[in-house]
C-alpha cells in the first residue's frame, strides 16, 4: 500500500488539475484531510507529509486524539465535521478551531456562549441539505437565511459565520455531483446579495472533489484517498 505522503500528493495533484481545468488558482482550494477512524500516528504522518488541517466526526475519538498530539497544536487546525448533539457542544467550542456541520441555531448559540474568551472566533458553516429527503442532516434550503442572519448575528468575538457545507447524496456520476454543487455555490449567492460575507463553500470529498472544484469549492473534505479505507 502506498504512503499516506504519496497518496497526500496525489490528492494535492487532483486537485491542482481540477483548479487548473476551471481557470482558478490552486491556493483558492483548502485540502482538509479527514482523520476519522484513524489513530494519530496516521495524522501525525500526514503532518509530516505538510498537511496542517484535519477533519474529525466523532468528539470522543477527536479530543483523544489531540490528546495525543498535544505537541503538533499550534501547527495544525482542527475541523469539527460530524453530527453535533447540543449537549457535545462544549468540548468542541474549546477544542476546535472550525465547526462545519451546524444545522440549527440552538447549536450556533451554545458554541458563541461556551467559546472561550482567550480563543479566536470559531469559525462555522452551515450544514446545508441538498439532496432533499434522502438525507437527514442539514438545514432545508428554505430555512437557511433566517438561520444565516440569525447566526451572523451572534458575538463576532466568539463565532464567525464563515460558509455552507454540504454531503450531497453519492453519485457516480459527475452531472449529477456537479448539479447538487451548483445548488449549495447558488444558496452562497443568494446569502451574499442579503449582504452576507461567506468565504467558504465546504464541498466535495474524496469520490466527488473535481465536480466540486468546477462548481466553486473553496475547501474539499477528503478521508479515503489520503488515509485508506474506513
Ligand atoms: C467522512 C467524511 C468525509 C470524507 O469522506 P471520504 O469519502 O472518505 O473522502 C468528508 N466529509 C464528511 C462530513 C465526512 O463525514
Amino acid at each position: 500500500m502506498e504512503s499516506i505522503g504519496t497518496r497526500l500528493q496525489a490528492v494535492k495533484g487532483r486537485i491542482a488539475e481540477a483548479c487548473r481545468e476551471a481557470g482558478r488558482d490552486a491556493n483558492s482550494v483548502t485540502l482538509l484531510a479527514v482523520s476519522k477512524t484513524f489513530g494519530p500516528e496516521a495524522v501525525r504522518a500526514a503532518h509530516a507529509a505538510g498537511q496542517r488541517a484535519f477533519g474529525e466526526n466523532y468528539v470522543q475519538e477527536a479530543l483523544a486524539k489531540m490528546e495525543a498530539l498535544a505537541d503538533l497544536r499550534a501547527q495544525t487546525e482542527w475541523h469539527f465535521i460530524g453530527p453535533l448533539q447540543s449537549n457535545k457542544t462544549r468540548p468542541v467550542a474549546e477544542a476546535f478551531d472550525w465547526v462545519h456541520s451546524v444545522d440549527r441555531l440552538r447549536i450556533a448559540q451554545r458554541l458563541a456562549e461556551q467559546r472561550p474568551a482567550w480563543l479566536p472566533p470559531l469559525n462555522l458553516c452551515l450544514q446545508v441539505n441538498v439532496s432533499g429527503e434522502a438525507s437527514k442532516s442539514g438545514v432545508a434550503p428554505a430555512e437557511l437565511p433566517a438561520l444565516a442572519e440569525a447566526v451572523a448575528a451572534l458575538p463576532a468575538a466568539r463565532v464567525r459565520l464563515a460558509g455552507l457545507m454540504s454531503i450531497p447524496e453519492p453519485s457516480a456520476d459527475g452531472a449529477t455531483q456537479r448539479a447538487a454543487h451548483r445548488r449549495l455555490r447558488g444558496l452562497r449567492d443568494e446569502l451574499r446579495a442579503r449582504g452576507l460575507v461567506l468565504d467558504t463553500l465546504s464541498m466535495g470529498m474524496s469520490g466527488d472533489l473535481e465536480a466540486a472544484i468546477a462548481e466553486g469549492s473553496t475547501l474539499v473534505r477528503v478521508g479515503t484517498a489520503i488515509f485508506g479505507a474506513r
